[in-house]
């Protein structure tokens, strides 16, 4: 059946992307999903990961070479780039920002991208 097919790459993607903290490329979750599914190819696993993040189930990162990191985590938290290893780290470093009254947009949410040198880096 192929809807039970994509359910199960869906799940197995999601539960790649759950078991690491490292907020992971696309080809980095492609070789975590690949030991329990190895027929599974990087654009399902790409496609995946692109509905899981539309349907609120992951975030994405896109670091300051444009490449596009992937986060199992949906907390609001806030991430630092680190221009040694390229690697996206979760910070514990509050942000506060207030929309000013009248603003015109509808503001639901914000995400800080931190540039800088990671504690394993440093
Ligand atoms: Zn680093
Ligand atoms: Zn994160």
């Amino acid at each position: 059946m192929r809807a039970q097919k994509y359910s199960k790459q869906r799940e197995a993607v999601y539960s790649a992307l759950r078991s690491v903290r490292t907020h992971p490329v696309a080809s980095e979750v492609y070789d975590i999903v690949r030991t329990e599914i190895p027929d599974i190819s990087l654009s399902t696993v790409y496609r995946n990961l692109s509905q899981l993040a539309e349907s609120g189930k992951a975030l994405t990162i896109t670091d300051e070479k444009g490449v596009v990191h992937f986060d199992g985590y949906v907390h609001p938290h806030n991430h630092l780039f680190c221009k040694a290893c390229q690697r996206v780290v979760d910070v514990d470093i509050p942000v506060a920002i207030s929309v000013p009254d009248g603003c015109s947009h509808s503001v639901e949410g914000y995400s800080v991208l931190f540039s800088g040198v990671c504690s394993g880096c440093k």
